[in-house]
C-alpha cells in the first residue's frame, strides 16, 4: 500500500493569486502554478536558499525539490514568453504559521509582523 504523500510546508503563502499581462493583445491562456511550486521559487530564487535548504524548509527530499523547481520555472517562462495569465493555486501543502516545532523559519516568523498578525487572526 502506498504511503500518503508528505504535505509540503509553506511558510509564506502568496499575497496575490493572479497575475495578468497588460498590453495591446489579450492574454493567450492561463498557467497554473501550484502553491508548493511558488514556495520553491520564493525560497530558492528570492530568499537564495540552496535546493537542500529548500527541501528541509518545505519538509521534502531534495530530489522532489529539483522536480518541483524545474516545473515552476518552466511555467513562469511559459507565462512570460507567451503572455499567459499566471494563477497560483492548488497543490498538496499545509500552511505553517510558525507554530510548527520543526519549522526552520520559526525565528523569522516571530520577527515578521505580517505573520504574527495572521497568527493572531487564527487564534
Ligand atoms: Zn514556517
Amino acid at each position: 500500500m502506498a504511503r500518503p504523500a508528505k504535505k509540503r510546508r509553506i511558510c509564506r503563502p502568496p499575497k496575490f493569486n493572479c497575475f495578468t499581462p497588460i498590453g495591446k493583445d489579450i492574454p493567450e491562456g492561463v498557467v497554473v502554478l501550484e502553491v508548493d511550486e511558488y514556495e520553491c521559487l520564493r525560497l530558492i530564487d528570492y530568499e537564495g536558499l540552496t535546493q537542500s535548504e529548500c527541501a528541509e524548509q518545505m519538509n521534502l527530499v531534495r530530489t522532489s525539490v529539483t522536480g518541483i523547481y524545474a516545473r515552476a520555472r518552466q511555467k513562469i517562462a511559459d507565462s512570460l514568453v507567451n503572455g499567459k495569465e499566471l494563477w497560483i493555486e492548488g497543490g498538496s501543502y499545509e500552511v505553517c504559521e510558525g507554530g510548527l516545532e520543526s519549522c526552520p523559519s520559526r525565528k523569522e516568523h516571530e520577527k515578521c509582523s505580517q505573520c504574527s498578525k495572521e497568527r493572531t487572526k487564527l487564534q
